[in-house]
């Protein structure tokens, strides 16, 4: 049993394939954005602490999603593997990940990165707004395209140093892309 990661940039579909990607390898899918945007909903203290910052496209810090993450992979539930999507997005949290893993006993097989330029990710986020998310608003946009750039993006060379980094190119159809998703990720012993 090994973990996935799922890495993109906002708006390039990660969301939707790491749902398919989970689903056809029968494992959990885990979107720390979800759980944090339920969290908001439910009114707990950690959606109270978190909407601001959500709305403003910025990150939780690295200590408060780390533990909603190590609390999340102790559950019974996690046992056959998960596929993580939006954690970790600093290098800080993938360290912080490495221990958690450890901890609970569990292994990273690979990290999958859907790669999509950077005009045709605005382009698609403006097309989402439309549906309404509080985030999704073209300044609040281009700022999580700017921290993707600053904060996550270091984690490709970080995980391609590591042997660990399968890059899938995200343009095209969804079914396009899942398929590649699928192929790229094929071999791994996540199953
Ligand atoms: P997402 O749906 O993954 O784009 O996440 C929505 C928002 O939740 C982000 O813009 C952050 O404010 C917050 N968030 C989600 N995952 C993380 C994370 N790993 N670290 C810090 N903040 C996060």
């Amino acid at each position: 049993m090994s973990d996935l990661v799922f890495l993109g940039p906002p708006g390039a579909g990660k969301g939707t394939q790491a749902k398919r990607l989970a689903a056809a390898r029968g494992v959990l899918h885990i979107s720390t954005g979800d759980m944090l945007r339920a969290a908001v909903a439910a009114g707990t203290p950690l959606g109270l602490k978190a909407k601001a910052i959500m709305d403003s496209g910025k990150l939780l810090s690295d200590d408060v999603i780390a533990a909603v993450v190590e609390e999340r992979l102790a559950q019974d539930d996690c046992s056959a593997g998960v596929l993580l999507d939006g954690f970790p997005r600093t290098l800080v949290q993938a360290e912080l990940l490495s221990g958690i893993l450890d901890r609970l006993g569990r292994t990273l097989g690979h990290v999958a990165l859907l790669e999509v330029p950077n005009d045709e990710l605005e382009r698609r986020m403006l097309e989402r707004a439309k549906e309404g998310r509080a985030d999704d608003t073209p300044e609040v946009i281009r700022r999580r395209l700017e921290i993707y750039a600053e904060e996550t993006a270091p984690l490709i060379g970080y995980y391609d140093e590591r042997g660990l980094l399968r890059r899938i190119d995200g343009l095209g159809s969804i079914d396009e892309v899942t398929e590649r998703v699928r192929s790229a990720t094929d071999g791994d012993s996540a199953a």
